[in-house]
């Protein structure tokens, strides 16, 4: 969402509620391995602490959608997220990023960090939604069971072994013999 910051910036201290959800198709748009069933929502608050400097605040909830990363199953995930983003002026964020954090680390050391992960504003509006997005796809994990014991496919069939029962005999040698070629190649190498 775009926040027209001319009423917020004239005094250090004022602040704007903000409840909208986001686009969860466009969302889905950034990362093909996501969907979102239920847009999610933000309930919080923009604060103007001063200097140009805005503190993002609230919770993001709403439920997200992958593929199962063994059997392939869409499974849900339930989120509700804390918000705390920290926008800047455009030119602040240039300049730091322009600054070698490396060398000062010190007294400043955790401004610096909140600086460096700081998002930019142009002075007139504000955009909510990089900030939102980072902590989303932060939360995101990478790896998604639909279960803890999810049995996955069969490697011979392709089944869902949780659903269904094939008979398939897995040959439980085939690791073994990938072992053993694997010594053999290793044998192979010491030698030469
Ligand atoms: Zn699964
Ligand atoms: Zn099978």
């Amino acid at each position: 969402m775009i926040v027209e910051l001319s009423r917020l910036r004239r005094q250090a201290g004022s602040r704007r509620e903000l409840r909208f959800v986001l686009d969860g198709a466009q969302l889905a748009k950034r990362d093909a391995a996501w969907r979102f069933p239920e847009a999610p929502l933000f309930e919080g608050r923009l604060e103007h602490t001063g200097g140009g400097r805005y503190l993002l605040s609230g919770r993001l909830t709403g439920t997200a959608e992958t593929d199962c990363a063994r059997c392939l199953a869409a499974t849900r995930l339930p989120f509700d997220l804390e918000v705390e983003e920290i926008y800047l002026p455009q030119h602040s964020v240039d300049e730091l990023n322009r600054t070698d954090f490396g060398d000062d680390a010190g007294a400043d050391g955790e401004l610096d960090q909140e600086a460096e992960r700081a998002l930019p504003h142009d002075g007139q509006y504000l955009d909510t939604d990089p900030g939102l997005e980072a902590v989303l796809w932060l939360a995101l994990p990478p790896v998604v069971l639909c279960s803890d014991d999810c049995r996955g496919l069969c490697p011979i069939c392709g089944c869902n072994r949780n659903t269904d029962s094939c008979g398939c005999q897995p040959e439980p040698v085939g690791s073994f013999s990938a072992l053993a070629e694997l010594g053999r190649l290793l044998a192979k190498t010491n030698d030469e």
